[in-house]
């Protein structure tokens, strides 16, 4: 039996939802469910303004189209990190200017950032990997001093905090995933957050195709219109039925990854102690959500062989990310110092599986196949 590396969890109300939005008889988008998962995390995350999106990639596109993003501008952006943030800003012209991971875990490196500032810096948009949070006091800092706008990328980081703050609730605008590989899922599905109030109107366009038919549905208005560029950002209220029987079961699930997630730290715990490996680095302000489980190996070529044994006892361990400024599309167009902590964890970086449904007994098979693989 293979050993996946994900597994999309179902809580047991979603289909119910979906049928009761059937009945409702409005699937397009901003019905009932909608409207419940948008005061879900507005009480219970305290962020500002919540629209869900049909994926976070349109999350970030609108992100960048509501801060007029052009030829021009530079956004720095972790070179670790997801293609779709950068592609938000290219799609509009602008010039990546790609940083570093820190030394102790995949998050930005709060120390190259100044550096990389110029007069034509518009925004920092930070990831916080694997739900960790990045240095964002440092972040905000120079944000301030420098007039920049911060975006957070918080695709993976549902239920996470920055010592007391929710991720997603500190950057003027933030971006949040519930891809079937996320901890709260709806096969694709994303989030736009706003907590700069000074964009709730514009996004509503930009996310009702350049319309204002938001406000003519809520009858502030009698006819609606084109009135600036926008696209179909607003998922099927289908989309919101299933999300929100996830997340009135966000406490379960984040339970049970917790569980899972600190059963690999203390098993492996004792690789690390002999410096065969590294485990997360969680730093004082950062809380865990239990999105990811990795490590980092040794060396790139310890992290093939292992992936391989894994391979061979039919268990799916997969690395993360390729850095993007190496990568096909970006390479030649690079021209920044070598990011070495970047290509380290892209090299070397490995996630075990982790999922809701994965038994003790199967987490053991795969905690003693790393055992056996580091003691030969
Ligand atoms: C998953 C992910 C995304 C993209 O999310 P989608 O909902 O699949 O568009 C963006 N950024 C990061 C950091 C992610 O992990």
């Amino acid at each position: 039996m293979m050993i996946p590396f994900n597994k999309p969890y179902i809580t047991g109300n979603e289909l119910q939802y979906m049928m009761q939005a059937v009945q409702s008889g409005k699937i397009s988008g901003d019905g009932m469910f909608s409207e419940r998962c948008h005061a879900f995390f507005q009480e219970k995350f305290g962020f500002g303004r919540c629209y869900l999106t049909t994926s976070c990639t349109d999350a970030l596109e609108m992100i960048a189209i509501l801060l007029n993003i052009g030829h021009g501008d530079e956004v720095i952006i972790p070179s670790f990190s997801f293609v779709s943030l950068a592609n938000a800003f290219v799609l509009r012209g602008a010039d990546i200017v790609f940083i570093d991971s820190n030394s102790k875990n995949p998050n930005i490196d709060v120390e190259a950032l100044e550096g990389l500032i110029t007069p034509r810096t518009k925004v920092i948009a930070p990831i916080h990997y694997a739900g960790i949070a990045a240095d964002m006091d440092r972040i905000i800092e120079l944000c301030q001093k420098y007039d920049l706008f911060l975006i957070e990328d918080a695709a993976q980081a549902i239920d996470s905090k920055f010592n007391d703050k929710p991720l997603g609730s500190i950057g003027d605008l933030g971006a949040m995933s519930f891809h079937e590989t996320k901890n709260i899922i709806a096969g694709e599905g994303g989030l736009l957050i706003v907590n700069n109030d000074k964009y709730i109107e514009r996004a509503e366009i930009i996310r009702e195709k350049g319309t204002n038919r938001s406000k003519f549905f809520r009858g502030e208005i009698d006819k609606y219109g084109w009135i600036d560029i926008g696209s179909s950002f607003l998922p099927s209220d289908l989309i919101a039925a299933f999300l929100y029987a996830q997340l009135e079961n966000i406490n379960s699930i984040q339970t049970r990854r917790a569980e899972i997630w600190n059963r690999y730290y203390g098993a492996l715990k004792p690789l690390e102690n002999d410096g065969k490996l590294i485990l997360p680095h969680l730093p004082d302000f950062a809380t865990n959500n239990y999105h990811i489980f990795y490590f980092v190996c040794e060396t790139h070529g310890v992290r093939t062989k292992l992936m391989r044994f894994l391979a061979e006892k039919s268990i799916n361990a997969v690395f993360h990310y390729q850095p993007l400024h190496l990568s096909p599309y970006f390479k030649d167009k690079y021209k920044g110092p070598e990011l070495v902590n970047s290509v380290r964890y892209g090299d070397c970086l490995l996630r075990l599986p982790m999922y809701y449904e994965l038994t003790p007994d199967i987490q053991d098979e795969v905690i003693d196949s790393i055992i056996k693989f580091y003691q030969n």
